[in-house]
């Protein structure tokens, strides 16, 4: 069986022996776009832990270290020039964007960004913002971890026969299966909220405990709000619109969308001063129809969750992304950011036989 680079001992091969400083050379017309979420000091005192996985104040601090040798970090508006044509392309640009707007990327992010002289485009969700409620996956998290003491009891809950909760790992792994197979199980967002929030629910009903009751201060799931917002922008952080209410624009009827597009894009500029022509497609969720639709609304790049680089003449509102790699290893965040790890990925979906039938084929 050939082993994925990015595992192992390969990956210190290929960073000590210059192989990756070779590779970034070879891609320097090309443009990365890194994806985060929320960040944290893990010895922050909260009350709990999501299960999805978090990136801490300490490895975001090395990742961009080593970036930093390797990268110019650039803001996305730049980036969208560069790969116009309006602006000369920087060799080897990296953009550094954070999806759904957690507080944690003002309070644990954005000193170490200062630090590192790294621009950042930060994408909102106005709906949550304004009504001041977590999102849905984070309140169904907790209320799933609060059914953790609950083992007479759990049957009561269907769903939950597909939870293994016998460890932290156990349960981490079978949450997040839960939920990409509940994510595809449904076509339209509106059937797939709505089945979440029923479970949300009762899993609240039964255990007594919601997130409702901790969101406010709590430095995982909490979010932005309008002040706050407001200050920052006038700091120079890049805000654009990640839609109202995190909903699955491929999924949703187009004037959903639009309505999605508009007014998101009217708060967030009505807060900001600053004009909001950025989008990130909740859940990279999107298709022709919408991206045409982005263009009707004035939104001059959207960026999604296909993972790869960018480069000069590729359709703008619908731009690669990297996952952020949440490693200490600074070779793995290379092959990360390089995107010498989607390419590996592309090759062995295309080379299938390779790993299902393993050496016999390969000898
Ligand atoms: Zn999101």
């Amino acid at each position: 069986m050939i082993k994925d680079p990015s595992k192992h001992l390969l990956p210190k091969f290929l960073h000590e022996s210059g192989f990756l400083r070779l590779f970034v050379a070879s891609q320097r017309n090309k443009i990365a776009i890194l994806m985060l979420h929320g960040v944290i000091d893990p010895d922050t005192s909260a009350a709990w832990k999501p299960l999805r996985s978090q990136l801490s104040t300490e490895q975001l601090t090395r990742a961009l270290s080593v970036l930093a040798s390797y990268y110019h970090f650039v803001s996305l508006s730049e980036a969208v020039e560069m790969l116009a044509g309006t602006r000369p392309l920087i060799p080897n640009s990296l953009v550094l964007t954070f999806d759904d707007g957690y507080r944690n990327n003002l309070t644990f992010a954005l000193p170490i960004l200062r630090r590192f002289k790294a621009p950042a485009t930060m994408f909102l969700c106005t709906g949550n913002i304004t009504k001041q409620t977590p999102f849905w996956f984070d309140r169904l998290d907790y209320a799933v971890q609060s059914m953790a003491h609950e083992s007479t009891s759990r049957h009561v809950i269907p769903e939950l026969m597909e939870i293994d909760f016998s460890n932290k790992e156990a349960l981490k792994k079978s949450f997040t299966t839960f939920i990409r197979k509940e994510k595809k199980r449904y076509t339209t967002d509106t059937d797939m909220r709505s089945a979440m929030a029923n479970l949300t629910e009762r899993l609240e009903q039964h255990s007594g405990h919601g997130l409702a009751e901790i969101f406010a201060n709590d430095p995982w799931s909490g979010i932005l709000n309008w002040e706050e917002i407001r200050e920052v922008a006038a700091l120079g952080v890049h805000f654009g619109s990640h839609g109202v209410d995190h909903t699955l624009l491929g999924l949703v009827p187009l004037s959903i969308a639009r309505q999605e597009f508009i007014e998101s894009q009217k708060m967030i500029e009505y807060y900001t001063g600053q004009p909001c022509i950025h989008l990130a497609y909740p859940d990279g969720s999107f298709n022709q129809e919408v991206i045409s639709l982005a263009r009707d609304c004035n939104y001059t790049s959207a960026v999604t969750i296909v993972s790869g680089l960018n480069q000069p003449g590729d359709e703008a509102l619908a731009l690669r992304r990297i996952a952020f790699p949440h490693s200490d290893s600074p070779a793995e965040v290379i092959i990360a950011a390089s995107g010498l790890s989607a390419q590996w990925q592309k090759v062995k979906k295309n080379i299938p036989n390779l790993y299902s039938t393993g050496r016999k084929k390969i000898q």
